[in-house]
């Protein structure tokens, strides 16, 4: 979050982690812009390089030997990382539309999505092929097939859609890796029949006839029946039909022949071409809307045509990244001018390749080793990252993007000394419009709310009931607005649930960085969009609140809920009894993946997985320990799990047994703590040591640090009686808490001795 210090006057959101905005962010990272706030907007954290994706087909390569990782890329850049998928564009007012999250504003917005499969004219090959385009998400498919393959008894037949370098290479790397999965189960990989299929007299039409009639060659000496001249023009389950009317079977049908635009590109009013790319001038700039830029497989250059390949998408990102800057900067932009012909090294699936350029060609297994140096060297620059240059001060702001004379007022004023006291409240206008679309639900209870503002709320608590208080808070961990509003609500209302309260009413307190007004209110509004749904989720109202200027973007929430004025059904954290098992309904290691993940040292897809958990809520969670009879429970937080479980004990007067084993982790946790990467929160909470009756004998144990490990909107810690503990574990998984586990049981205190003992 230390970008966060200099006011942002201008966004560029990067739609889409491909070939050409990972070079973009690097060229940032390296270069940054003063008040320019980059975001990148991605379906998935990982992308794939599609120059190794044959090779990892192939078995040759690992997932993360091929895959960026975005998220840890984006960090590495200063830029905020949204894992979402855009749907639309509002262009008018500036804003890319997304699934299931509020719209995003942006100044200037690149367009980097890849193509899509267009499958749509020929008729079943939506239903009964795979498409390896969009190539992010042919990973899933490619390992289903793997699997759908080692499940299949007896001879299968595999055809493949598409005679260019990716249908080709794609073939042959499956016919590798498929022949040697086939032998290491004992079977015969003479079982497998490979066909291909192409609509040209020739497979690499675009390519020279010696790298052609290579090819041609491999593909006949592996037993792979080339069909020519042979569209395919209908698909149906187990079988497809050529244009000249033969029928062959198939087991599966790859599909790798040409793609196009997005649907969604069509509604958006870019100028796209006739397969729906959109048009761009050889700046890269979109022919019919400057703030919006494209490139790789999606932009369509009105001045060349170029074939859809990674190559370009990887050159593209110099003049991109450099004309995104040019354009703020209101400077003439510059040309990007492709290459006439490239070096292609196209793998033959055995660890040989065979290289093309113009008109010349040569091959051996020396070219798939250069190919193989080439590409790890290419994947180096997003994983290997060097010291970030040293970030522009403050004042240097309003310098980089031109600004109208009131925003420049607002830029110098944002970096100006700030009041404090009331003189820190964020402006009543970008409160209000921030405000204006937030639909909290509504409850008859709530008699002052949001629906008619006024001083302070009021709230009805109903005969019988009495109220429960709780307030959190704190500072944004992660750079995506709504994702953190979401947590925040979500960690407010965990103490709700882990008292087996129903929540009634909260009111929030936010602190954002001061900034231009628009940036302001997108920010607050991107915020309380996904505090709102979630509260809103939960049955919550959300009555008032204060919001502020401060150094960080933090939110916080007091929240009241309900519980029998009896008490009945309260669940409190001292009714542990000896005999119960404690379960835990979420894994933990929230405070070492976001240490490692500031330190770049956490994997994309760790971080999301735990994003993922932090923002599961503990209602349905309390719900089911309830009904299992649970005696106690707490939600795990700041002081990890043992500092919680000690809560616990020492109220009940028993001692605890915790299973290391049986700990739910997440995704990295154990990798992070390995590194030694803990949360500055972890010492303090190391002092309970003390409580630990065998803390000698594991102090080694690598899942030990954890023990220790801080919680954001962590799980629900509790006990319920050994009797229902298995039915209580079954119905939290089947709730949707996957990893929910027993970590050990409550047994007598034993005299003066520290009352947990840890077991392997
Ligand atoms: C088997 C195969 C092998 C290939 N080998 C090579 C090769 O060796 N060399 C070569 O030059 N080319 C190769 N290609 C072609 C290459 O894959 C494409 O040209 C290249 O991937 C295009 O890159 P891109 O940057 O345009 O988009 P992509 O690499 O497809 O990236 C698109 C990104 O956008 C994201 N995205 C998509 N839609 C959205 C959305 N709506 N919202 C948010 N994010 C979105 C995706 O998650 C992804 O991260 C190969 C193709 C295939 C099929």
């Amino acid at each position: 979050m230390q970008r966060d210090q200099q006011p942002v006057v201008r966004d560029i959101v990067l739609v889409g982690g491909g070939h050409s905005h990972v070079g973009v962010l690097r060229h940032f990272a390296m270069r940054p812009m003063p008040g320019v706030r980059i975001t990148l907007v991605c379906t998935d954290a990982h992308t794939p390089y599609s120059g190794m994706l044959p090779g990892y087909v192939a078995g040759h390569y690992g997932y993360d030997d091929v895959h960026i990782d975005l998220s840890r890329l984006a960090q590495f850049a200063g830029a905020r990382f949204i894992r979402a998928e855009v749907i639309g564009m509002e262009r008018a007012e500036r804003r890319l539309v997304l699934l299931d999250r509020p719209a995003l504003s942006y100044d200037l917005a690149s367009i980097n999505i890849g193509s899509t499969p267009q499958v749509d004219a020929v008729p079943g090959a939506d239903a009964h092929a795979i498409p390896v385009k969009p190539i992010y998400r042919f990973n899933q498919r490619w390992l289903a097939l793997l699997a759908r393959m080692q499940a299949h008894a007896g001879p299968a037949t595999i055809a493949v859609v598409g005679g260019g370098a990716g249908g080709v290479e794609l073939t042959l790397a499956m016919q590798h890796r498929l022949r040697a999965t086939l032998r290491e189960h004992g079977r015969d990989p003479d079982a497998l029949v490979f066909l291909l299929f192409t609509a040209d007299a020739v497979v690499l039409p675009t390519h020279n006839a010696a790298v052609q009639r290579r090819f041609t060659d491999v593909l006949r000496q592996r037993g792979v029946q080339v069909h020519v001249d042979a569209p395919v023009q209908e698909v149906a389950a187990g079988r497809l039909r050529i244009q000249q009317g033969a029928w062959f079977d198939a087991d599966e049908v790859v599909w790798v022949t040409q793609a196009g635009g997005a649907a969604w590109l069509r509604d958006t009013g870019l100028a796209l071409d006739e397969r729906g790319f959109i048009r761009v001038n050889d700046a890269l700039q979109s022919v019919n809307d400057p703030r919006v830029f494209a490139a790789g497989d999606v932009a369509s250059m009105d001045t060349r045509s170029l074939e859809k390949a990674g190559v370009f998408a990887v050159r593209m990102a110099a003049p991109l990244a450099r004309n995104l800057g040019r354009a703020l900067a209101q400077q003439p932009l510059q040309p990007y001018r492709p290459q006439r012909s490239w070096l292609a090294l196209i793998s033959t699936g055995d660890r040989y390749a065979v290289a093309s350029r113009g008109r010349l060609s040569f091959a051996g297994a020396w070219v798939w080793r250069w190919k193989d140096w080439i590409d790890r060297r290419f994947m180096r620059r997003f994983s290997e990252f060097p010291l970030v240059a040293a970030l522009p001060d403050a004042a240097s702001v309003a310098q980089g993007a031109v600004l109208t004379q009131e925003e420049a007022l607002q830029a110098a004023s944002a970096v100006a000394m700030r009041c404090g006291g009331c003189g820190a409240k964020v402006g009543a206008s970008v409160l209000s419009r921030a405000l204006a679309n937030l639909a909290p639900i509504h409850s008859d209870a709530v008699l002052i709310g949001l629906h008619a503002p006024d001083d302070a709320a009021i709230v009805r608590v109903p005969p019988g009931k009495a109220m429960v208080h709780t307030v959190d808070f704190f500072r944004a961990f992660i750079e995506d607005p709504y994702v953190f509003g979401q947590i925040a609500a979500n960690h407010a209302l965990g103490d709700i649930f882990a008292m087996g309260a129903e929540p009634q009413s909260a009111t929030a307190i936010a602190t954002l960085p001061p900034g231009l007004e628009d940036k302001v209110e997108d920010l607050l509004r991107q915020m309380m969009a996904g505090a709102v749904e979630v509260l809103n989720a939960a049955g919550c109202v959300l009555v008032g609140g204060h919001t502020g200027e401060g150094s960080e973007l933090a939110l916080g929430f007091a929240v009241n809920g309900l519980v029998e004025a009896s008490l009945q059904g309260v669940l409190r954290k001292g009714g542990l009894r000896a005999g119960d098992v404690l379960l835990l309904t979420k894994p933990i290691g929230t405070g070492t993946l976001f240490a490692a993940h500031a330190r770049l040292a956490a994997r994309g897809r760790w971080v999301q997985g735990a994003l993922d958990g932090m923002r599961q809520s503990n209602q349905v969670g309390a719900r089911v320990l309830i009904a299992h009879g649970a005696t106690a429970c707490t939600d795990l937080t700041g002081f990890g799990l043992l500092g919680h479980l000690v809560e616990m004990t020492r109220p009940s007067g028993v001692d605890a047994r915790l299973s290391l084993s049986a700990l739910p982790l997440l995704d990295g946790a154990q990798e992070c703590v390995a590194q030694g990467i803990v949360s500055s929160l972890q010492t303090s909470n190391l002092r309970l040591r003390r409580v630990l009756h065998n803390q000698q004998a594991y102090a080694a144990h690598p899942r030990y640090p954890l023990l220790f490990d801080p919680q954001t909107a962590g799980g629900l810690l509790a006990s319920v009686p050994a009797a229902q503990a298995g039915a209580c574990l079954d119905a939290l998984r089947a709730a949707g808490y996957a990893d929910a586990a027993a970590i050990g049981d409550v047994v007598a205190r034993v005299g003066e001795q520290a009352p947990i003992s840890l077991l392997d």
